[in-house]
């Protein structure tokens, strides 16, 4: 829960990653860009986690240290929708990745819930909520109390995670964090993003479902994204790509409209350069206010 908006990049950026910068450096290097937010990609893991005790409390105390506020996006290979040992399976890899997160001191482990597949979409917001809630009790009986799981909302129509539905898991599962995607959401609506009003609209939905705070302490991530039509989402892009939504500038004004304090994560090949320049962005339209 941030006490301003804060801003980083998904994943270690490629320049640190050229200067031959270790993991532990990463938040140093980010206070040096006054950037105050770093979401550990885990996107690859499987049922136990890949990165060992000693590594995530290292980076957790440099974390700290350095006043970053520490995410952990959850692996890929989650669909909480198939057969019965893939729903298991999937649920083992976010525990694997809620136990890192917890190592670390990281807040929330952000994740895909899967694939509609042939389940219709009223089965699967059931079987969400019961595999979530499922694996939040899980995580409080192996003492991991401070890491909240949350649902991201999806970019492809195949995939579960409209707003609608992440807003009604976080609604009946205590303890999860709302996590919103505002590429995917443009990205899934056709480009429905366009105005300050359609922003406001999804962040007036939010709060109306979940209350003032939970809206004002949404984590979010964001980049410009290339989408189809039929399918959603189809590719993500720079923050200065001219031809792409949605535009941060748009966003900025609602977070300031709304008071609110959210992680914005950066999900550009610019990982945080783009972070620096949404901050500035925000910057200047709270001076305007
Ligand atoms: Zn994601």
């Amino acid at each position: 829960m941030a006490d301003h908006p804060r801003f980083g990049p998904a994943g270690v950026p490629q320049m640190f990653r050229t200067m031959g910068a270790k993991l532990a450096d990463v938040p140093k290097l980010l206070r040096v860009e006054e950037l105050d937010a770093f979401e550990y990609a885990a996107v690859r893991w499987g049922q136990v986690p890949q990165m060992k005790q000693v590594d995530a409390e290292t980076l957790g105390g440099e974390a700290r240290k350095n006043d970053i506020t520490l995410s952990l996006h959850g692996s890929y290979f989650i669909n909480l929708f198939g057969e019965k040992e893939v729903v298991e399976a999937s649920k083992r890899r976010l525990i694997a990745c809620a136990q890192a997160a917890e190592w670390m001191g990281a807040y929330v482990v952000v994740f895909h819930a899967g694939f509609y597949g042939k389940n219709g979409k009223a089965e699967t917001l059931r079987r969400c909520v019961e595999s979530v809630r499922e694996v939040s009790a899980t995580l409080k009986s192996l003492g991991i109390e401070k890491v909240k799981l949350g649902p991201e909302t999806m970019g492809r129509h195949s995939q579960f995670g409209s707003l609608e539905e992440i807003l009604e898991v976080c609604r009946q599962v205590e303890d999860t964090q709302l996590v919103i995607d505002w590429s995917h959401l443009h990205a899934r609506s056709g480009g429905g993003l366009r105005s300050v009003e359609d922003f406001r609209k999804i962040v007036t939905a939010a709060e109306e479902k979940l209350g003032t705070e939970s809206v004002r302490n949404m984590h979010c991530h964001f980049s410009k994204i290339e989408y189809t039509y039929k399918t959603g989402e189809k590719r993500h892009h720079i923050l200065e790509e001219p031809g792409f939504g949605p535009e941060f500038e748009k966003l900025a004004e609602v977070i300031v409209e709304f008071k609110m304090r959210p992680v914005m994560i950066c999900e550009t090949a610019l990982q945080d350069v783009d972070a620096v320049k949404m901050k500035k962005k925000l910057g200047k339209i709270q001076k305007k206010n």
